[in-house]
């Protein structure tokens, strides 16, 4: 995807980026690759694919939950890697207020620069597993909308995500072909931490690989022994 293939294909879904944002999505691809090549951040680095299956993959969240496009927002991105999806979505909307969070140090550290040298504001950036983090006050149950893409499997990501959010917040499930069947394994684990599937949306990215977006409505409180200890999710997901 070209930056011109970029512009139209947001063009087309109702959103058109200035010159300045089109400027910091350069520069956080120049900043991708040069760290990359000491720290690991991402397999993609061709920039037509950092621009499709990063930039561009990151912000088809907002086409179905438009209410990101709008207003001073809430949202928390877990293990957000390199910043995906919560850095595309701040540069496109500069509203949102993101906190960013992930388990290793050296990603968190390239987070900062990130934020430097674009000049972003109103994005907190937190070291440390999602299963510690979500038991802390100042986190919990305080967001409008927690993403979590390429992190782990539905029924894993509820526990890392839904104590996050606060009662009328959502946790917008980002997914590939499996989206479904993960759903549905994952359905006693969206029901046991709050969550309730209000829609579904399938799509294809401009070179036909298959998304899901799936936007769980947060309707009850996380009960407090949620998340579990630091590795327990994954090893023993909710079913
Ligand atoms: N979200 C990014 C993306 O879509 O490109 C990064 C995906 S990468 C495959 C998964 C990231 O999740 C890694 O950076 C890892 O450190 C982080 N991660 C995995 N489990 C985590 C947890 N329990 N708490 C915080 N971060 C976690």
């Amino acid at each position: 995807m070209t930056n011109e293939d970029f512009m139209n294909a947001l063009k087309q879904a109702g959103m058109t980026l200035t010159d300045a944002q089109l400027a910091q999505f350069e520069q956080y691809y120049e900043l991708l690759v040069t760290t990359n090549a000491s720290v690991n951040l991402t397999a993609i680095t061709e920039k037509s694919e950092v621009y499709l299956k990063h930039f561009y993959d990151s912000l088809t969240v907002a086409f179905y939950e438009k209410n990101l496009q709008d207003g001073e927002h809430s949202l928390i991105d877990i293990g957000t890697g390199a910043g995906f999806p919560a850095i595309p979505l701040k540069i496109a909307f500069p509203n949102l207020k993101i906190t960013l969070v992930d388990a290793l140090q050296k990603r968190v550290k390239f987070l900062q620069t990130v934020v430097d040298e674009l000049k972003l504001s109103d994005v907190t950036i937190v070291h440390g597993r999602a299963e510690d983090i979500g038991q802390n006050p100042t986190f919990r149950e305080q967001f409008d909308y927690a993403t979590a893409r390429a992190v782990a499997r539905t029924s894993v990501l509820a526990e890392y995500t839904l104590p996050f959010v606060h009662i009328g917040g959502e946790f917008l499930v980002m997914k590939g072909a499996a989206a479904q069947q993960e759903l549905a394994d994952g359905q006693k684990a969206l029901q046991t931490l709050g969550g309730k599937l209000r829609d579904e949306y399938a799509f294809e990215l401009p070179n036909g690989d298959s998304r899901f977006i799936q936007i769980v409505d947060k309707v009850t409180k996380t009960p407090k022994k949620y998340p579990r200890q630091a590795g327990t999710p994954s090893k023993k997901p909710i079913a």
